[in-house]
């Protein structure tokens, strides 16, 4: 079983409980915000606190609420008043179980998904991460194994640094306490980017790019995971991760 979660749904939930030494960290906080004022994750302009979105920023997110198909987690006209299904999941059923993402890509989602991944701003992740969790909280629940972000390839991680997907899993992991795996999924060859290109070229360009780690192909061999990534368009990635 594999369900699958995007950036890409909710309002931020409340954190849990303080943990010891936060009031020191409250107060590095607050020193911090001497030397750098905290300003909005998209726009810069100012904020309360660091890692927020300032008000029209906000209003920019189109959060992805019920009623939803319960495959492919695209809102659906009407509340039929039980888990229902989308034409397109009937129409062609993904490889997946179910996926559920964030909010829609408007041009403010946009902004805070190319600045996490290409200018380091990653000063979001912690937001992001409340809304995947709250997003995915059904997927989460179930999911033994959880949170295996999809893999970059070498050479891409290379130049970035960072795999984006692995962040967002990570953040999931101190949120909700279960474990992010990077080494589950591995990218075997070097893929272009899918931007711009055609459903059937996407499934094209990821088919086959992805295996199991040989070393945790045991751990996860019948179990349900939960792939994380930041954007979906057409699902092509996560079904070729779900194929391995
Ligand atoms: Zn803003």
């Amino acid at each position: 079983m594999m369900d699958a979660m995007w950036m890409g749904v909710t309002e931020p939930m409340a954190d849990p409980k303080p943990a010891p030494g936060a009031t020191w960290r409250a107060m590095l906080r607050a020193a911090a915000d001497v030397v750098l004022p905290p300003v909005c994750v998209v726009c810069r302009t100012p904020v309360a606190s660091h890692g927020l979105l300032c008000g029209p920023c906000f209003a920019g997110i189109d959060f992805i609420a019920p009623p939803l198909c319960a495959r492919l987690g695209v809102p659906l006209p009407y509340d039929a008043g039980e888990p229902s299904l989308s034409a397109a999941a009937i129409a062609a059923p993904p490889a997946y179980d179910r996926a559920r993402a964030v909010a829609r890509y408007t041009q403010t989602m946009r902004d805070l998904i190319q600045g996490f991944k290409y200018r380091d701003r990653q000063e979001g992740l912690r937001l992001f991460s409340r809304w995947l969790a709250r997003a995915g909280s059904e997927l989460l629940e179930g999911a033994r194994l959880s949170s295996v972000p999809v893999p970059l390839y070498r050479s891409r991680l290379w130049s970035r640094r960072f795999n984006q997907s692995a962040l967002l899993a990570q953040g999931l992991e101190r949120l909700t306490r279960r474990r992010a795996d990077c080494f589950v999924l591995r990218r075997v060859r070097r893929t272009a980017s899918q931007v711009g290109l055609s459903a059937a070229q996407r499934k094209r360009n990821v088919a086959g790019a992805f295996k199991v780690s040989p070393a945790r192909a045991g751990d996860v061999a019948g179990k349900a995971i939960v792939v994380v990534d930041d954007v979906i368009t057409t699902g092509a990635t996560v079904e070729a991760c779900a194929r391995v």
